[in-house]
Formats: structure tokens, C-alpha cells, sequence
């Protein structure tokens, strides 16, 4: 018999409108002894069953909710939800499935499978386990998505998030043989090179894809300054749209390498950009400082996309501080109707506060500006309605007078 949590009288109603996390303060008792990443089952204090769900007695998530059906999820289960999955990226993003095509395939909560990530970059597959319970069944995910993609290689990424839930670091090869070398993919027509070994998270940030087609006319004839840029994926989009020139701006110097061969691979001649290895927050000061004349540049469009500021409740005023600070110098460094793409995608900032926060960067830029359009996490990394945990990524564009 599997072991059972018994959560505490009048704590059963989240898990019964089907959200997944069970905290540790909701449970009772826990009767038998189950690992790290075992299936549980749930029962509410008056002995009623609710769920199964993946159990980690390392994380203030004592456990993750997978099936509110009595039936034991067996392997079938498993090869189902990750078929459902891949399934409805066949059907939003067919483009995705091409030869050197890519997409999330599998975005943990929001695809019913905790704690797994799964992105395809042309034949190759990476994978992240952040969960006890994905990292339990790794090797049975391994084997379904072999034979539902027949990848050339399965890569696993390590990332913080694996230490908070006392998992130890883990990377490398799962299948195959992984690429030497960056990894080709098409992005709506452009090219990027993605290295799945050694870039940041899975490589490259997916989750950007629609903003970057969404942002990419505003760009045309505009001077742009491309703030935390990563490999350059905005830049290509902006120069493709007729940009005048692109800064990319980054603290990485592998990202910037990748950058400028990301660029050229477009077709882009140096004429049209440029790099620049420094910290943004310094850098932004320094053009702020320096006469428009002497070096003090100034730019038509300025995008901010920084990496996650917060991920515990205790950042959020640090976090709120640095947002406020990037967009507060990005508004002053714009020309008069220029225009600024700002993200966040710490998901502990909502999108209320971050319109707060670009309030009072307006205030203190002494600036007028306009939100013309909100963004949004691409249709690959999906919110489930009983997860809303899982919108984490959002941006504004605005018209800074
Ligand atoms: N916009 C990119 C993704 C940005 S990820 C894309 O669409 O692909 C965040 C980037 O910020 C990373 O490349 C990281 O190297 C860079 N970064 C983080 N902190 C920084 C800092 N203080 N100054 C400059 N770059 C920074």
C-alpha cells in the first residue's frame, strides 16, 4: 500500500480546485515512510481521498498533486501526459516540429508533469528536472520521449531551483550523443545557434519568442539599444524589421560572442551593430553622466529584459528597487516619443506592481509615458487556470514623451 498524507481539517479545498502544491503547514500526518519523489496518497482530515501526488520531505512543497483519479498513474499515465503535451505544440506551433525547428514542449505544472521541463531545439531535446518527483521518474520520461520523438540527443541542464528542493546538481548527456557545437534552430525565419551544453538555462529564452515578432515593426528605422541581450535573439528580429542599428549590451562574453555569430548569420554586416561586455545597471549611468555630445548616447528604442530579480518573497523590495532603477535610466536615455520594451520575468512581481514600479520610474525620469501594448509569456510556456503560479514573464511597451 502506498503511503498517505492527511492534510488538516478545512485545508483540503486548494487541492480539490485542483492546485497542485500541497505545503507542508496543510498536512497532519503522514503515515508511512515514502522517499523523496514518491507517489503519495492525499486524504482530506475527514478521511475523504483527494489525489495523488509526488512527495519531498526536503521542500516547503511537501508535495505536488499529479491525478485526482483513484487509478494508480502507471507508466501509461505518464507516456499520456507527455504525449498530451507534445500534442498541443504540434497543434499551436506546427512550425516548431519542422528539422531544425523549437519549442518548450513540456512546461511542468502547466502540462500536468511537476517540476519536468522539456525544450526541443531541432533533433535535440533538453531537460530539466526541478522536482523530487521529476527527478524520480527521469529515466522512465527519457524512454517515453524516445519513443514519442526519437531525438538524436536528450540533454540535462542543471539550476538553482534543483538545490531548493534537495536535489543535488545534475547535467549531461541522457540519450545520445549531444552536439559538439551550438545547435541550429529557426525561430519564425531567423536563425540562432543555441549551445545546449554551456548556455544559460536551456539556451535560449523561448519564452520571448512571440514578444520579439510582436516588438519587431516598432523597430524599423530606429537606433536600439538591446539591454541584457543574451545571443542577440531581439537584435535579429529589430534588424530584420529595417532597425538602423543594434547595441547589445550584456555582462557575458560567451553570450556576446554567440551574439555576433547570431547576427551574422542573419546577414547582418557590422555596420549595423555592435557589442558591448559591461554590467547594465553601471553602463546606463555612464551614458546617462556623459553629454549627448561627448559620448552620452541616446537611443529611438531600448529593450530591458533582465534576468529574474526575485525568487523569494524576501527580494521582492530588492527586486522592485532594481527594476525601478534599469527602466528609471533606460526612460532618461531615450529621445523625446522614443520607445521602451520592458520585461520582467520574476514571477513573484505581478504585472500590477511591475505598472507601479514603471510609474514611479516615469515619475523620477521626470518623463510622460504611455503603455501602448502588454507582453506575455509565448504560447509554448502555457498558465493552467488552477496554476496561475505559472505566469511569470511579463512586459509593457511604452511611449516615453
Ligand atoms: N533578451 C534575451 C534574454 C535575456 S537573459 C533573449 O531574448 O534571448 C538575461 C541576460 O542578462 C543574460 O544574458 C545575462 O548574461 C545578462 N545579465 C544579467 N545581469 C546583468 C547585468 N547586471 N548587466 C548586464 N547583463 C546582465
Amino acid at each position: 500500500m502506498s503511503a498517505r498524507l492527511h492534510l488538516r481539517p478545512g485545508k483540503e479545498k486548494p487541492l480539490r480546485q485542483r492546485h497542485p502544491w500541497i505545503f507542508s503547514g496543510a498536512i497532519q500526518r503522514v503515515q508511512g515512510q515514502p522517499a523523496p519523489g514518491e507517489i503519495v496518497a492525499v486524504h482530506a482530515a475527514d478521511g475523504a481521498w483527494l489525489a495523488w501526488a509526488e512527495f519531498n520531505p526536503h521542500s516547503q512543497i511537501r508535495a505536488r498533486a499529479i491525478s485526482w483519479e483513484q487509478a494508480w498513474p502507471d507508466e501509461a499515465f505518464w507516456r499520456a501526459r507527455l504525449a498530451a503535451s507534445i500534442a498541443r505544440r504540434r497543434q499551436l506551433l506546427p512550425a516548431a516540429f519542422a528539422e531544425v525547428g523549437a519549442c518548450r514542449l513540456v512546461f511542468a505544472e502547466s502540462d500536468g508533469l511537476p517540476g519536468l521541463i522539456v525544450d526541443r531545439y531541432g533533433p535535440h531535446l533538453v531537460l530539466q528536472a526541478l522536482t523530487a518527483g521529476a527527478e524520480a521518474r527521469k529515466a522512465e520520461t527519457v524512454r517515453h520521449l524516445v519513443d514519442l520523438l526519437q531525438p538524436a540527443s536528450i540533454v540535462e541542464r542543471d539550476d538553482p531551483m534543483r538545490g531548493k528542493e534537495g536535489l543535488p546538481p545534475a547535467a549531461g548527456a541522457l540519450y545520445g550523443q549531444p552536439p559538439a557545437e551550438p545547435a541550429l534552430i529557426d525561430e519564425q525565419g531567423h536563425r540562432f545557434l543555441v549551445d545546449l551544453a554551456g548556455g544559460q538555462k536551456t539556451g535560449f529564452y523561448l519564452d520571448q519568442a512571440g514578444n520579439r515578432a510582436d516588438l519587431a515593426p516598432y523597430c524599423a528605422g530606429a537606433e536600439v539599444l538591446n539591454a541584457f541581450s543574451y545571443t542577440g535573439a531581439f537584435s535579429v528580429y529589430a534588424l530584420a524589421a529595417g532597425a538602423r542599428h543594434v547595441l547589445n549590451l550584456d555582462a557575458s562574453a560567451e553570450a556576446l560572442d554567440l551574439a555576433a555569430r547570431n547576427l551574422a548569420l542573419n546577414g547582418f554586416g557590422p555596420e549595423r551593430w555592435a557589442l558591448m561586455q559591461a554590467d547594465v545597471f553601471t553602463q546606463l549611468r555612464v551614458w546617462r553622466d556623459a553629454d549627448p555630445q561627448a559620448g552620452g548616447r541616446r537611443f529611438d528604442l531600448i529593450i530591458l529584459d533582465p534576468p529574474k530579480f526575485a525568487s523569494s518573497r524576501g527580494q521582492i523590495d530588492r527586486a522592485a528597487r532594481g527594476y525601478k532603477d534599469i527602466n528609471w535610466l533606460a526612460m532618461r536615455l531615450l529621445r523625446p516619443g522614443g520607445l521602451l520594451a520592458t520585461f520582467s520575468c520574476s514571477g513573484l512581481i505581478d504585472r500590477d506592481l511591475f505598472q507601479k514600479i514603471l510609474f514611479a520610474a516615469a515619475l523620477d525620469a521626470g518623463r510622460e509615458a504611455r503603455i501602448l501594448r502588454q507582453f506575455s509569456q509565448a504560447v509554448d510556456h502555457p498558465v493552467l487556470l488552477t496554476f496561475p503560479e505559472a505566469a511569470y514573464l511579463k512586459g509593457c511597451l511604452c511611449h516615453v514623451a
